[in-house]
């Protein structure tokens, strides 16, 4: 468990060694929480107000987790929002930095997230239907919520990412439970 200030020093700790032509005025920070997202949600980072927010939960992580979760919120302050190519090239490159500066598990843990982000399959929307149907017939009693945490787990995604590509799956969700009820009754 880590203090506000001791999150402070990691994070001007990142932004000296990892990305030293960022944020040169310094007028970036960090807070604990404050941030909308969804309960799962680890970090968010805010270009409007230049604050990268990380989930209070993340103050029981070890250290090197904690800061490759910072590398990659100020990869999202340098390279703009998604995970696609563009982002993984610059959370690559926060990588070899932390490697040169012997920060050995925090490279480890940013190429970790990278991969997941590169290994995400694409898979096409009336797959992922197909497959919350398959979920919802084993399972009856499943909400929405939590077929949509099982999707960020199987895919890789943000709750966000998978409201944004799925948005059916409530839809979806009521339709085989009708369904199903009606064949119960
Ligand atoms: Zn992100």
């Amino acid at each position: 468990m880590i203090s506000k200030s001791q999150l402070e020093s990691e994070f001007l700790l990142v932004r000296e060694k990892i990305f030293p032509r960022w944020d040169k005025d310094k007028v970036w920070s960090i807070l604990f929480g404050n941030f909308t997202g969804s309960p799962g949600e680890e970090g968010c980072c805010v270009t409007e107000s230049k604050v990268v927010h990380v989930a209070p939960f993340t103050a029981e992580w070890p250290r090197e987790k904690r800061q490759a979760l910072i590398i990659h919120e100020i990869c999202h302050a340098v390279v703009g929002p998604g995970h696609a190519k563009k982002f993984l090239e610059r959370m690559r490159k926060a990588a070899e930095t932390a490697e040169r500066h012997g920060l050995h598990n925090t490279a480890k843990h940013v190429l970790e997230d990278v991969v997941m982000y590169e290994q995400t399959p694409k898979t096409n929307a009336a797959e992922v239907y197909d497959l919350v149907q398959d979920w919802l017939i084993e399972r009856p009693d499943l909400t929405a919520s939590q077929i949509e945490n099982a999707l960020v787990r199987t895919y890789g995604l943000t709750n966000e990412q998978v409201r944004v590509r799925y948005p059916r799956i409530l839809q979806v969700t009521e339709d085989v439970k009708s369904l199903y009820l009606n064949k119960n009754r």
